[in-house]
């Protein structure tokens, strides 16, 4: 025991000098624009409620409906966990999506985790984006394939690493990257992806967990937003984020899915969403189909709020969606500045490694369509003045 006291010792104090302790904080009107934070009222820059549809009376009165059919399913998909409700919502997503097939799985770690070990093995190279989620990252290591890392959304570096993976004679080739990423809001340069992938005989998986909802027709996605979705073999999205709700799903043809339902440990080992998160997932489809109005707000508030931190000089670090991150680089600014804007009633929070890379620690500000115009426009000037301050003095 004695042993596991020292390790556990050990590390905390080595997260504490290093400023990377996590704390997990109550937080009320979590997905509101004010939410409350030790009975602090604070606006909220910290939710991925992008189109405000979380709290809406349908989502709320579906999850209810669902909930009258039980509080759990009971069983995996394969044995018991299975029913009606599951396939009409798959039927759905297939079609917003223009695929033949879409699976529902529980969350996006989990449909990512599954799908990447489900379709690499050892006779595999995968080639990633660096700056792509943990999902995927743990995806890859359970598949056991190679793993090729290019720069982040650097296309001739992804032509190198093809290349190299091509020579090392993998059987099959896959790329993976996010579309819109989650940690700096820039969007992934899917037209050269594709080409590349066409040209090496590779597959190409898309992490659409930002995108979906907030891009393309109906919210069908950021690969429709850029007109590119029929190319795309796997493409992942959420019903957590803009959706409002929880859930996840893999849209591809028929083959790719009939290989995930033999061989994803997470649709066969784990029990199937409750059937309160399936009729959810099947309202929030509908609510962010209708939602055009919403998304271009969140579109129009972003750009404008960029717009402002840009002008005073901040490092909004590529970002192009409703994501942006202000790069402020050590640990300990990042969260003494964190800590200011909370003073000052902005939820904003500090994003540190191993999240992000080392030196590149950053305050990440996300945006919902239900922000007031007005809130947002002080909040660009207090953090303006908050992070110059601190940079200033290097408190
Ligand atoms: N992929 C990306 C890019 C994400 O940002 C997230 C959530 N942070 C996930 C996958 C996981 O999705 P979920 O929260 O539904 O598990």
């Amino acid at each position: 025991m004695s042993n596991w006291e020292n390790w556990l010792k050990t590390k905390a104090r080595d997260r504490e000098s290093k400023t990377l302790e996590r704390l997990i904080e109550a937080t009320e009107e979590a997905t509101e624009p004010w939410t409350v934070r030790n009975g602090k009222r604070l606006l909220n820059f910290s939710s991925n409620n992008y189109l405000g549809l979380s709290k809406s009376p349908s989502l709320q009165e579906a999850a209810i409906r669902g909930a009258k059919k039980g509080a759990g399913s009971g069983g995996s998909r394969l044995i018991t966990g299975d029913n009606a409700d599951y396939r009409r919502l798959e039927e759905k997503i297939a079609e917003l999506k223009g695929t033949k097939r879409a699976l529902i799985l529980g969350s996006g770690y989990l449909a990512n985790i599954g799908t990447f070990s489900a379709l690499l093995d050892e006779n595999c190279g995968v080639i990633s984006d660096s700056l792509n989620h943990a999902s995927i990252i743990d995806g890859i290591r359970l598949s056991r394939a190679t793993k090729y890392i290019y720069q982040h959304t650097d296309i001739s570096d992804l032509e190198a690493k093809l290349s190299e993976a091509k020579h090392a004679g993998h059987k099959r080739l896959l790329i993976a990257t996010e579309t819109v990423f989650s940690m700096d809001g820039d969007v992934a340069p899917l037209k050269d992806i594709i080409e590349l992938k066409n040209e090496f005989g590779a597959a190409l998986l898309v992490d659409d967990a930002h995108g979906a909802g907030v891009f393309g027709k109906n919210g069908a996605g950021y690969a429709h937003e850029v007109g590119l979705a029929e190319h795309i073999e796997i493409q992942m999205g959420t019903f957590s984020k803009a959706y409002g709700a929880y859930g996840a799903y893999i849209a591809a043809n028929e083959e790719w899915i009939c290989e995930l339902v033999n061989s994803s440990r997470t649709l066969i080992y784990s029990t199937g969403l409750p059937p309160s998160l399936i009729e959810t997932a099947n309202e929030s489809l509908k609510l962010v189909s209708e939602a055009d109005r919403a998304r271009s707000q969140l579109a129009q508030k972003a750009k404008k709020f960029r717009q402002e931190l840009n002008n005073a000089g901040l490092d909004t670090c590529g970002s192009s969606t409703q994501i942006i991150p202000v790069i402020v680089g050590e640990n300990d600014l990042a969260l003494h500045i964190a800590q200011r804007l909370r003073a000052r009633n902005l939820l904003a929070h500090a994003i540190r490694p191993p999240t992000v890379p080392d030196g590149t620690a950053r305050i990440r500000f996300s945006l919902m369509a239900t922000h007031p115009d007005n809130a947002l426009e002080e909040a660009s000037r207090v953090i303006i003045e908050e992070i110059r301050n601190a940079e200033a003095r290097k408190f």
